[in-house]
This record gives structure tokens, C-alpha cells and sequence, in this order.
């Protein structure tokens, strides 16, 4: 039996149209949501995501737009452009691409991100307010895989769930998320005692690890869902045979591009998982629909609040 495919495109597609509506609703009230991207220096990735980024905002209706401070920006100036972001009432959401360069302190950087405009939802306020479950702002691949579980009906409360990872970006808000959300959450890292057991027990198995194809068969109980977020490229013809097999249309990109995107689970997975999300074209466009919808609801968060402040006045 070959596992439900869980479209992440489709599932994004869905949230941008959402998010584009509210958008609409809140430019004819004269509150057009902004979102504002801090691309430190010139690291290829960065530059893409950003792209990325700033063409989901103009198709939602998000107006945006992008600093690019130099690679050898020292930390009190990008604590300057992040102030002045924090300032300005059009800017609802603010985006500080990681990685930074070495010379930068990232933590003291995203600490001055006011919490109210920290769409990516890294500030230890919005980190506190999801782990006591008041509303604030969430960070965006978590978030888009719960949006995908809940919109795939995959029944959460009461089910064993195992994320393997624990990074503040990804595998703690995904485990703080799933126990939100009444499912059995154990997290799993580089030290944990007998890994494929500790998975099979899993109904939910999410795996943010950053190693190719590492989730192989024995990892996955028979008809759990699987949801990868591993976003590795291999370049190595030995390994991508290891990896693919004799996958044929897999093998076309590999030889046309040199590389092909692999996931941190293995493709013989989709072979005895339930349910599994594909790579690319899984968790990947959620995380960017999930950016539109924070900044959406980052400008929604603040309207109301300056509705509170004035009728308390
Ligand atoms: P990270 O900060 O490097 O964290 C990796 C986690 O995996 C760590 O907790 C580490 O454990 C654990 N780990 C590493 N090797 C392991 C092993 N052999 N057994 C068990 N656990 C192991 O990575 P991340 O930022 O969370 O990202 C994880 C992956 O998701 C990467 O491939 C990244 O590119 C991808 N990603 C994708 C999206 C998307 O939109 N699709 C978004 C973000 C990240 P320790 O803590 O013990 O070191």
C-alpha cells in the first residue's frame, strides 16, 4: 500500500487565498498589512528565500519591502534599522533573515524585534505566550504543519506524535503546538537512546533533523503520517542512488541539475506510512503561506490593540 501524498502546495494555496482575502478586507478599511525583510549581506539561499518571500507578499496584496544592510553591518546598526522598523505604524511585520554574519549577536538582534511585529514568532514573548496558549504569534513551519494536519483531518488529540529535532525554529514550537493541540508529544534529538523505537511509536511522526533520507522504513510504524522538513540537496550520484533507486524521474532533475532535494526521510518510506508530505512540495510552501497569514494577523493583533488603548483613553 502507498501512502496518502499530504499537497502542501495545495494546502498553501488555500492559506495565501485566505490571507488575500483578509488582506483585501483590511486595505478597504485603510490598513493595508506591510511586511518588512532585513537581508543582511548577499548568501545566495537568503537571497532566494527573500525573493521568495517578497513575490508571495504581492500576490496576497501585502505591501513590502527590503533592507538590505551590508555584509559587514555590525550589530548596533542592525539594532538601528530593526528600531526603526519597530517605529513606523505601515510596517505590521518585521523579518530578520537568519543566518546573520558571524560578527552580528543574532539573539541580542531578534530580542529588539518588537513581539507584536515578530512574524517569524523567534521573540522569547510570542515563544512564551504559545507554551502558556495565549494568542501571539507562532513560527511559520510549525504552524503550516498543523495547518496541513488539521486540514487533512488527521486526527491530533490523543495521538502519539514524535518530533525529532528540537530547534527553537522548528522542533520545540512543533512539539509546544502538538501538546497545544492535546496529542501524546515526545521529542527526540542527537542523543536520544534507540531512535527507531522511540518513532515507531509514533501515529504523528515529524522529522526536522537536516540529514538526508535519515527516517527509513524501520523508523515509521505502519500507517503513521509522516511529515518531513529536512530540505537537503544531495550532489553525490553514489548517494543519490542509495537514496532513490532507480527513481527515473527523479534521476531527470539529478542529471540535469546536478542535485535534487531530498527531505531527512527516506523516499521507501512513502511505502509504509499512512500519510507522508512530499519534498519539495510538502511543508516547504506552507512556510511562506504561514508568513502571509502572521503578517495578516500581526496587523489584525495590533489594530485591535489600538482599539483597546483608545477606548481605554
Ligand atoms: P537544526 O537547528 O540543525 O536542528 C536539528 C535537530 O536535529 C537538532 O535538535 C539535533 O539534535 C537533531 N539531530 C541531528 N542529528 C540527529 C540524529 N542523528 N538523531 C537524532 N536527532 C538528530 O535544524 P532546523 O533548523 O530545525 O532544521 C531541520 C531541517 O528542516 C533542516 O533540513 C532545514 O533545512 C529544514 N527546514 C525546513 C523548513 C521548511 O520550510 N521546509 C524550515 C526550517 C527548516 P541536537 O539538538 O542534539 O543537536
Amino acid at each position: 500500500m502507498s501512502a496518502n501524498i499530504l499537497d502542501g502546495n495545495k494546502i498553501a494555496a488555500e492559506i495565501r487565498a485566505e490571507a488575500a482575502g483578509e488582506v483585501r478586507a483590511l486595505a478597504a478599511a485603510g490598513k493595508r498589512p506591510g511586511l518588512a525583510v532585513v537581508l543582511v549581506g548577499n548568501n545566495p539561499a537568503s537571497e532566494v528565500y527573500v525573493r521568495g518571500k517578497v513575490k508571495a507578499c504581492e500576490e496576497v496584496g501585502i505591501y513590502s519591502e527590503k533592507h538590505a544592510p551590508s555584509e559587514k553591518s555590525s550589530t548596533e546598526a542592525l539594532l538601528e534599522v530593526v528600531a526603526d522598523l519597530n517605529r513606523r505604524d505601515e510596517i505590521d511585520g518585521i523579518l530578520v533573515q537568519l543566518p546573520l554574519p558571524p560578527q552580528v549577536d543574532s539573539k541580542t538582534i531578534l530580542l529588539a524585534v518588537n513581539p507584536a511585529k515578530d512574524v517569524d514568532g523567534f521573540h522569547p514573548t510570542n515563544v512564551g505566550l504559545l507554551s502558556t496558549q495565549r494568542p501571539g504569534l507562532v513560527p511559520c513551519t510549525p504552524a503550516g504543519i498543523m495547518e496541513m494536519l488539521e486540514r487533512s483531518r488527521i486526527q491530533i488529540a490523543g495521538a502519539e506524535s514524535v518530533v525529532v529535532g528540537r530547534s527553537d525554529i522548528v522542533g520545540k514550537p512543533m512539539a509546544m503546538l502538538l501538546l497545544n493541540a492535546n496529542a501524546t508529544v515526545t521529542v527526540c534529538h542527537s542523543k536520544t537512546r534507540d531512535l527507531p523505537a522511540v518513532c515507531r511509536r509514533a501515529d504523528i511522526l515529524v522529522a526536522a533533523i537536516g540529514r538526508a533520507g535519515m527516517i527509513t522504513k524501520d523508523f515509521v510504524r505502519p500507517g503513521a503520517t509522516v511529515i518531513d522538513v529536512g530540505m537537503n540537496r544531495v550532489f553525490d550520484p553514489a548517494e543519490f542512488s542509495r537514496l532513490f533507486g532507480v527513481n527515473t524521474k527523479r534521476r531527470e532533475v539529478f542529471l540535469s541539475k546536478g542535485s535534487v532535494l531530498i527531505g531527512d526521510v527516506h523516499p521507501e518510506v512513502a511505502e509504509v506510512a499512512g500519510a507522508i508530505t512530499p519534498v519539495p512540495g510538502g511543508v516547504g510552501p506552507l512556510t511562506i503561506a504561514m508568513l502571509m497569514s502572521n503578517t495578516v494577523k500581526a496587523a489584525k493583533m495590533r489594530r485591535a490593540s489600538r482599539g483597546t488603548e483608545r477606548a481605554r483613553a
